[in-house]
């Protein structure tokens, strides 16, 4: 079939804009005529700099993305990222200690030796993190999970503190965010507590069709001073320039590109200046390695740091997935224009609207698996009577028979998903739409 013929709702890599794809051609062989494709040319040349410098401004301008933010291309996927923000943020959150008991010995004993010092704020720091350091996850579903699994890899469970389990509440199964209330976050300064070294969530659960419909209000600002704040990090792989994002609120937001704005191989990470130095320098490494909390130091290409003062071209970047992702958001940037990413939003819940309200009209035919207070407007998972195999080979076989492509959904949670991201067009949600009604009908 041509590529016009078929409607892909595959969950990632996810379809693009048909206009990239055919621009790519021409510029994976030749480049804007200049003889070389975008794969061959050095990441370091002034044409892979203009790429670069043009997709930074476009993200910026889509999310309004304030100046104390910096933007990294990093290149380890969604998973690279779950390891990048404990090694970064448990660095901050030791850099900001040693600091502090730097300051304290200083101040108890003014002609202090180095030496001495430091060995005071050795053992001033290793007290510390066997007691107080704590990273807190909220785990909603698989993407959130396997994040905070990787922190209980990297630094040791001890230190995880999954401040909310939502199968808990729901039989053992994703599918619902039980109330803020319920949830066991570490306590911060005003609280009474020592504060986490940071908070954790999915924004949007690919696997599970869960999204946050909002901001956590406890997540929200609790103080300036950085003994009280809590300093929040977003995955946004699965819904990332869907909607409007208040960037202010968080200090890490990341995600992949395969999904809403390009090809694997280019992972966007938005990070708050404060967190880099020279506001916050790393740590000695050598205090690290004393302090002998695994992951730590970390990879130097999940650095934030050594990222952010390379312009994202500490190691070679891969042009032509940038190139792609750039252009994604200089498209959507001139057809959005004024209304930046909050015309996309519309788009995008006007779509997930239609399919669900396809959805909801036969409910002994289809049942949406989330709840309906956190159902995803990107990944939009159901069940074919109730989950009865052949019903649902049976609804796949005629899919695809439509050319309705990459319904099935995970393979750890089974049923169908039918992912809606920026790039499908109305018309082939319609499509789907017309389809489902179709099948309920033929029931
Ligand atoms: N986070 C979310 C929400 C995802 O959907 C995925 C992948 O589908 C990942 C992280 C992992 O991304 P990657 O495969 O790029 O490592």
């Amino acid at each position: 079939p041509s590529r016009q013929e078929v409607s892909y709702f595959g969950a990632g890599p996810a379809p693009l804009p048909t206009s990239v794809v055919e621009a790519g051609g021409k510029a994976f062989v030749n480049y804007n005529d200049c003889g070389l494709g975008l794969g061959e040319i050095s990441h370091r040349s002034p044409t892979a700099n203009k790429i670069l410098a043009d997709a930074k401004a476009n993200l910026s301008t889509l999310l309004d993305i304030p100046d104390n933010y910096e933007i990294l291309f990093m290149q380890a996927g969604g998973s690279g990222e779950f390891s990048a923000v404990v090694h970064n943020l448990v660095s901050v959150w030791i850099e900001r200690r040693r600091r502090r008991a730097e300051a304290d010995i200083l101040k108890a004993n003014p002609g202090a030796e180095k030496e001495q010092v430091d060995e005071q704020v050795f053992q001033r720091l290793q007290k510390e993190v066997d007691e107080e350091l704590k990273l807190d996850y909220l785990v909603t579903g698989s993407w959130s999970l396997k994040a905070s699994q990787e922190a209980a890899r990297l630094v040791g469970s001890k230190y995880v503190n999954v401040a909310l389990d939502a199968r808990k509440a729901n039989n053992g199964k994703f599918g619902k965010i039980p109330a803020e209330d319920t949830w066991s976050l570490t306590p911060t300064k005003r609280e009474g507590g020592k504060g986490s070294a940071f908070v954790y969530f999915c924004d949007n659960e690919t696997v599970d069709g869960v999204e946050f419909q909002t901001f956590p209000k406890s997540l929200e600002a609790q103080g300036q001073d950085e003994e009280d704040e809590r300093l929040v990090i977003a995955d946004m792989s699965s819904n990332f320039i869907s909607r409007k994002v208040d960037v202010s609120k968080y200090a890490v937001i990341f995600g992949g590109a395969q999904k809403n704005i390009g090809v694997t191989g280019i992972t966007i990470a938005i990070v708050r200046k404060d967190l880099l130095p020279p506001q916050t320098a790393t740590p000695p490494p050598a205090l690290l390695h004393r302090l002998n909390i695994g992951g730590l130091p970390g990879p130097v290409v999940l650095d934030y740091a050594t990222i952010a003062k390379n312009n994202s071209l500490y190691n070679t970047l891969p042009i032509f997935n940038l190139w792609i992702a750039g252009q994604v958001m200089a498209d959507l940037v001139s057809e959005l224009g004024a209304q930046k990413v909050s015309g996309q939003e519309e788009i995008a819940n006007k779509k997930a609207q239609l399919i669900y309200g396809s959805l909801d009209k036969y409910p002994q035919i289809y049942q949406v698996v989330p709840d309906k207070s956190i159902r995803s407007r990107m990944n939009i998972c159901f069940r074919v009577n109730g989950g009865d195999e052949t019903k649902e080979k049976e609804f796949i076989a005629g899919a695809e028979k439509r050319l309705l492509q990459g319904l099935k959904g995970h393979r750890s949670v089974g049923g169908m998903r039918a992912s809606n991201y920026n790039a499908v067009p109305l018309e082939n949600v319609q499509k789907l739409v017309a389809y489902l009604e179709e099948f309920a009908n033929g029931q």
